[in-house]
C-alpha cells in the first residue's frame, strides 16, 4: 500500500528487482489501479487488460459486487479456521456442487477448498491415492498439461524445465499424448488409479482436446475402476461461456473430481476440488488440510463472482461475444488460426512474423496486455465483461500490428534481393 500512485515503472522494478525472489523474470509493468477491463502503471500508461491476471478477474478489476462483499465480510468476520464454519463457506460449497455437477442429488457431491488451482489439484491428486491405494500405483496425465508448481501438482505437470530442477517428484505419473485415444486405452488398466486432464490445454497455448475424447476418457477410466480428474481451473466459471468448459465439450461426461481457482474468487485466491459419488468421500477426518481454506473472505468474493455472472448473464455474454471476436481475428492477416472457446483463445501467428512475445510487447506499447504462452501464439483470457468497443479495438491493433510486422518483413526481403 506505499505510494500506490506515486514513483515509476522503473523505480518500482529496481525496488522489484532487489527485493523480490526472481521467479518470475522482470515485471513488465507495475500496476497501480484498475477499472473494469483497465489498468494504469505507474508511469500513469493506461491498458486494456485481455489477460485479467491469467483468467482470473472475471469481472474485472474493482468490480463493485465483490468490493461490496469482501467489504462486508471482512468487517464482520474475516477467518476462523477449520476447526469453525461459516455461512459464506456453507453457502460457496453448496453452490459449487450444484454449478460443477448440475442436476445430481444434493449430497453426492462435496467440496474441499483450497487457496490456488496447484493445492485444488492437490487434494484432486491426495483424493486419487486413496482411491488408488497400493493396487493402483499409475496416475496419467497429458503431455504438455500444466497443473501447477507444488511437487504434487508438479509431478502431474510435463514441461520438462519445470519439473527435472525438483525431481525426484511423487511417482506413479505417467504422460501419454493428448487426444490419442488409442494411447489412451493402450496406457489404462486396472492399476491406474485416476486419469487428470484439461478439457482446453491453457498453458500449452490454448489447445482444445479433440471432440470426443474426453468422452472416451470417462468411458476408458470408468472401465478400468479409474477416477477421471477435471481441471478446470483455467477454463471453469464460465470461462468459455458455460460454468465448466466440459459442460460445453462434453455434455453427457461426468467426472469424478472437478478442479478450480483463477476465475472461482474474481481476484481473491481461492481454488477448489469438488468430488463427486464415491470419490466425495475418500479424504476423511485429519487427511487434509489447509489453514486459509474456505476463508470466509475469498468464499464471498467467490459467491459475488457466480451471483454476477448470474444476474448479468455472463455466460451467454461470454459465448456471444467470444464466438464474434474468434470470427473477427481469425481474419486478420498473419492470423493462423484462433483456438478456444469463449473468452479463453489462443490467437495462432503466422510462420515468418516476429516471435508471439515480441508481438505482445508491441501490443503492450499500444496499450494491449496479451501473453504468448508459446512462440507462435497469442493468449487472451479478458474479463468476462469486456465491451465490444474493448474487443474490437484491439482486432484493429493486431490488424496494424502484424500489417507493419509483414510489411517490415518484405522490405528485408527485397534489401536482401537487391544485395544479391
Ligand atoms: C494456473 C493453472 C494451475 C495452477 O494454478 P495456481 O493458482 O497458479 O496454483 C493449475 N491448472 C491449470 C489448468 C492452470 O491453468
Amino acid at each position: 500500500m506505499t505510494e500506490p500512485t506515486t514513483g515509476s515503472n522503473e523505480a518500482w522494478g529496481q525496488r522489484y528487482a532487489a527485493a523480490v525472489m526472481n521467479t518470475f523474470g522482470s515485471p513488465q509493468r507495475v500496476l497501480v489501479r484498475g477499472e473494469g477491463a483497465h489498468v494504469t502503471d505507474a508511469d500513469r500508461k493506461e491498458y486494456t487488460d485481455l489477460l485479467a491476471g491469467i483468467a482470473v478477474n472475471c469481472l474485472g478489476h474493482a468490480h463493485p459486487a465483490v468490493v461490496a462483499a469482501v467489504t462486508e465480510q471482512i468487517s464482520t468476520l474475516g477467518h476462523v479456521s477449520n476447526f469453525f464454519a461459516t455461512p459464506a463457506q456453507i453457502s460457496l460449497a453448496e453452490e459449487l456442487d450444484s454449478l460443477v455437477f448440475p442436476g445430481t442429488p444434493a449430497g453426492s457431491s462435496k467440496v474441499f477448498l483450497a487457496n490456488s488451482g496447484t493445492e485444488a489439484n492437490e487434494a484432486a491428486l491426495k483424493i486419487a491415492r486413496r482411491h488408488g491405494g497400493t493396487a493402483r500405483p499409475r496416475v496419467l496425465a497429458l503431455e504438455h498439461a500444466f497443473h501447477g508448481r507444488t511437487m504434487g501438482a508438479l509431478a502431474l505437470t510435463h514441461k520438462a524445465a519445470y519439473r527435472e530442477p525438483f525431481e525426484p517428484l511423487p511417482g506413479g505419473v505417467e504422460f501419454i499424448p493428448a487426444g490419442d485415444v488409442d494411447a489412451l486405452h493402450a496406457a489404462m488398466g486396472p492399476d491406474v488409479a485416476a486419469l487428470i486432464l484439461e478439457p482446453i490445454q491453457g498453458e500449452a497455448g490454448v489447445k482444445p482436446l479433440p471432440s470426443g475424447y474426453i468422452e472416451a476418457a470417462r468411458e476408458a477410466t470408468a472401465a478400468a475402476g479409474a477416477l477421471l480428474i477435471i481441471d478446470e481451473v483455467q477454463t471453469g466459471m464460465g470461462r468459455t461461456g458455460a460454468w465448466m468448459a466440459h459442460h460445453l465439450l462434453a455434455p453427457g461426461v461426468t467426472p469424478d473430481v472437478v478442479t478450480l481457482a483463477k476465475g472461482l474468487g474474481g481476484g481473491v485466491p481461492i481454488g477448489a476440488a469438488v468430488a463427486t459419488g464415491e470419490a466425495a468421500a475418500l479424504l476423511g477426518p485429519g487427511q487434509h488440510g489447509t489453514t486459509f481454506g474456505g476463508n470466509p473472505v475469498a468464499c464471498a468474493a467467490a459467491l459475488a463472482v457466480i451471483a454476477t455472472i448470474r444476474e448479468q448473464g455472463l455466460l451467454e455474454r461470454t459465448a456471444a461475444l467470444g464466438e464474434r471476436w474468434a470470427t473477427a481475428l481469425a481474419a486478420v492477416p498473419g492470423v493462423t488460426e484462433v483456438r478456444g472457446a469463449g473468452l479463453l483463445r489462443g490467437v495462432g501467428l503466422a510462420e515468418g512474423l516476429p516471435a508471439a512475445g515480441e508481438v505482445a510487447a508491441e501490443l503492450m506499447e499500444r496499450g494491449f496486455i496479451v501473453n504468448a504462452p508459446r512462440p507462435d501464439t497469442l493468449r487472451l483470457a479478458p474479463p468476462l465483461i469486456l465491451s465490444d468497443a474493448d474487443a474490437d479495438d484491439f482486432t484493429a491493433t493486431l490488424t496494424d500490428v502484424l500489417a507493419e510486422a509483414l510489411r517490415s518483413r518484405q522490405a528485408d526481403a527485397t534489401t536482401q534481393e537487391g544485395a544479391a
